[in-house]
C-alpha cells in the first residue's frame, strides 16, 4: 500500500524577509529585529519537521525534495514581466513588489522551489505513487496575485501546481480548501471564473486583506458559485470550524464532485497565533483533516495533498501540523500536544457557539442557491 509522500527541502527555510520585525519594516520607531522576530520565519516550519522526525512519524512517510518549478510552470500563472521584475529585485538585494510581501536576495529561486514541492506534491499523487500528500515549504502562496506578492506570499503555488497537473495528468475539477485563518485572496482571484476549480476560504472575518469578509464575493461568468468565502467572528474556535465543514464545506463537495481536493493548510488559526484571534487546537486541524480524507475518499479515490501555508507560533505550529500528517499517514505516535487540555478549556462559551452556528447556518443558505 502506497505511503503519504512529503515533500521538503531545507532552502526553502532559507528565504528571508529581508529587515522588517514581525512585518514591520525596520525604520522609525520599529526596532531592527531578533533573529526570528520576522512572523514568517522558518523557525514553526523547522520545528514540525524535526517533531516529524523526533516522534518516527517519518518511517510512515516517502519523504523528499523536489525539482523548482521551472518558468514554462510559473508562466501558467503569472505574466512575465512580474517575473522577470521578481528576479531582478531577488538578483540585486530583493524587496517587496506587493503589500507585505518583503524578500531578500535570492528569494526568487527559493519561491520557484516552494512552488514546486507544491507541484510535485499534487503530481505524486495524480501519478498514484503515494496515497496522499503533504508539502512543507515557505514562502507561502495563498495570497498572492497573477501579477502582485501580497502578505508573504511571492508566487501562487497552489495555482502553479494545479495548472501542472492539469497540463500532465488527466485531472479536470479541483477543489482547493483554504483553512488558513487569513483569506486566500490569491487563489481566489486567480480562479474566480472557472466552474472547475472551487475555491472555499475559511477565514478571521476582516483579518487579512484587512476588512475582508468575502461572502458576497462568489465566483464570475461561468465560474459563478465556484468560489465561496466563510468568514468566521474573532474568537471562534473548534465549534465554529467544524460546524463550518459540516453545514458548507462538506456540501459544496458533494455538490462538486471534485477529482482532486488540495488543501491551503495555513495554521494561523490557532489560539496561540499572533497573527489572527481564533481558538483552534491540535485536535481541530486533527478533525478537518480527516473530513478531507473522507471527502477524497468519497469523492476522488482518496486524492487528497495539503500544502502548508501560514502559521507562526514556533512553538505551536509542529503539534497542529504533525496532528495533520498523522492523519494523512494514519497513524497515531506518542506525540501528546501540551497545550490541549488548555486550549480546550478556553473554547468559547455555548452563547458564543450558538451566534456563529446561526451566522453559518445563514451563510449556508445563500451557498445552496
Ligand atoms: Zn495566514
Amino acid at each position: 500500500m502506497s505511503k503519504t509522500a512529503f515533500f521538503t527541502d531545507e532552502r526553502t527555510f532559507w528565504h528571508t524577509g529581508g529587515t522588517h520585525a514581525l512585518f514591520f519594516p525596520v525604520g522609525g520607531w520599529v526596532q531592527p529585529p531578533a533573529a526570528s522576530a520576522y512572523a514568517e520565519s522558518p523557525e514553526s516550519k523547522r520545528r514540525l519537521l524535526a517533531l516529524i522526525q523526533a516522534s518516527g512519524l517519518a518511517a510512515s512517510l516517502d519523504m523528499g525534495s523536489a525539482n523548482a518549478a521551472s518558468d514554462d510552470d510559473l508562466l501558467r500563472i503569472h505574466p512575465r514581466d512580474y517575473l522577470e521584475r521578481f528576479k531582478a529585485a531577488s538578483d540585486a538585494n530583493g524587496g517587496d513588489l506587493g503589500e507585505l510581501a518583503p524578500f531578500g536576495k535570492g528569494s526568487y529561486e527559493i519561491a520557484a522551489l516552494s512552488a514546486g514541492l507544491a507541484m510535485s506534491a499534487l503530481d505524486t499523487v495524480l501519478a498514484g505513487r503515494a496515497a496522499n500528500a503533504f508539502s512543507l515549504s515557505r514562502p507561502p502562496g495563498h495570497h498572492c496575485l497573477r501579477d502582485k506578492s501580497m502578505g508573504f506570499c511571492l508566487l501562487a503555488n497552489i495555482p502553479i501546481a494545479i495548472e501542472a497537473a492539469r497540463a500532465r495528468h488527466r485531472v479536470e475539477r479541483v477543489a482547493v480548501i483554504d483553512w488558513d485563518v487569513h483569506h486566500g485572496n490569491g487563489t481566489q482571484s486567480i480562479y474566480y471564473d472557472d466552474p472547475n476549480t472551487l475555491t472555499i476560504s475559511l477565514h478571521q472575518e476582516g483579518c487579512f486583506p484587512p476588512g475582508y469578509s468575502g461572502t458576497e464575493e462568489r465566483g464570475a461568468g461561468a465560474g459563478e458559485g465556484a468560489n465561496i468565502n466563510i468568514p468566521l467572528l474573532p474568537g471562534g474556535g473548534h465549534d465554529a470550524w467544524l460546524y463550518a465543514f459540516e453545514r458548507i464545506v462538506l456540501p459544496a463537495l458533494n455538490r462538486f464532485r471534485p477529482d482532486l481536493i488540495v488543501v491551503a493548510s495555513g495554521l494561523d488559526a490557532s489560539a496561540v497565533d499572533p497573527l489572527a484571534r481564533m481558538l483552534l487546537h491540535s485536535e481541530s486541524y486533527r478533525a478537518m483533516t480527516q473530513l478531507m480524507r473522507d471527502a477524497a475518499a468519497r469523492h476522488c479515490g482518496g486524492r487528497l495533498v495539503v500544502v502548508h501555508e501560514g502559521g507562526y507560533s514556533e512553538a505551536y505550529v509542529p503539534f497542529c501540523g504533525h496532528a495533520i500528517v498523522e492523519t494523512l499517514a494514519g497513524v497515531r505516535t506518542q506525540v501528546e500536544d501540551p497545550m490541549l487540555d488548555l486550549a480546550i478549556l478556553q473554547q468559547p462559551s455555548a452563547r458564543f457557539a450558538a451566534f456563529q452556528r446561526q451566522l453559518i447556518d445563514e451563510m449556508a443558505q445563500m451557498f445552496v442557491r
